[in-house]
């Protein structure tokens, strides 16, 4: 029988990729999709992106999901409303496959309570396009061998949060292999900012232009030698065969994880 899966964030970029792919999968049948309306959309529009009008339920909050008999919902809303949608979901009994990038620590420790005392399960990605990561998992084993190491990520002008999830959790897994923190050079700043953010004691430098869509450079410098591991997502489809496989096997997981090696 196949899983009862929705779209929350429906008629943005992933959204609307992410109904489409769902549409189409194996042993997934796509019953909702949640996005309040903008100016100049339609739930018709919403739905139309879907490829699947008539059964499926349009609407503007969750709750529309519990009448859908949803089982598994993909957010791919932003970091303004991520967080509330997450705990949400779990309090509806709902497993929840959690794209979108700034969940607030508050809402991601309620969830991780959420999911480990109730029925539904949450599988947080920052990224789900294999070559990313695989690009972190280089990257945080490289940096046992070569602690000198910065990021450089690099998003569409559309992206509304900086630095990416990608470059953070990247940082994370780096700092967990890194058995020590060299130091970084800040210099003097004489612009604030120069130097990046820094995250889990990494620094990040985060790009916005049109034209790119998602890209990571993690560069490694050694004496008299760098290394450059660099990911490059071209178009929303490559982030859709992990989407897939998050919605099929979410369910399994315990509690809450994070990172798409959860159902690799
Ligand atoms: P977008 O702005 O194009 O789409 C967001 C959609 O969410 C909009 O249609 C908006 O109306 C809707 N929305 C806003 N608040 C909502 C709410 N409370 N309930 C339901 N819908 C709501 O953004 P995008 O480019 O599609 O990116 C969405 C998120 O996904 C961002 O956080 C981005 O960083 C992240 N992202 C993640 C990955 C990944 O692999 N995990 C890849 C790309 C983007």
């Amino acid at each position: 029988m196949s899983i009862r899966v929705a779209v929350v964030g429906a008629a943005g970029r992933m959204g609307s990729t992410t109904c489409r792919a769902l549409a189409d999968a194996e042993g997934l049948e796509l019953v909702a999709a949640v996005d309040p309306l903008r100016a100049g959309q339609s739930l018709a529009d919403v739905a139309a992106v879907s490829g699947n009008a008539s059964s499926l339920v349009v609407a503007d909050n969750l709750d529309a999901l519990v009448a859908a008999k949803t089982e598994v919902a993909v957010e791919f809303t932003g970091p303004g409303s991520v967080g509330a949608n997450l705990v949400g979901l779990l309090e509806r009994n709902i497993h929840a496959v959690v794209g979108a990038t700034g969940i607030a620590l508050g809402d991601l420790d309620r969830a991780r309570e959420l999911a480990e005392r109730g029925p539904a399960r949450a599988l947080v990605v920052p990224n789900f396009a294999i070559g990313a990561v695989l690009m972190m998992r280089a990257a945080a084993e490289a940096a046992k061998y070569l602690p000198h190491v910065e990021i450089i990520e690099l998003h569409h002008d559309g992206k509304v949060d900086a630095p990416s999830g990608t470059a953070l959790r990247t940082a994370e897994l780096i700092a967990q292999q890194r058995a020590s923190v060299p130091d970084s050079p800040g210099g003097d700043e004489r612009h604030p900012g120069a130097r990046g953010a820094i995250h889990a004691d990494v620094r990040i430098h985060s790009v916005r232009l049109p034209g790119l869509v998602a890209h990571q450079e993690v560069i490694l410098g050694g004496a008299g030698q760098t290394l450059t591991l660099r990911h490059d997502s071209l178009d929303r489809e490559s982030f859709m065969p992990g989407v897939v496989v998050a919605c099929q096997r979410v369910s399994t997981l315990a509690g809450l994880s994070v990172g798409l090696e959860h159902v690799l």
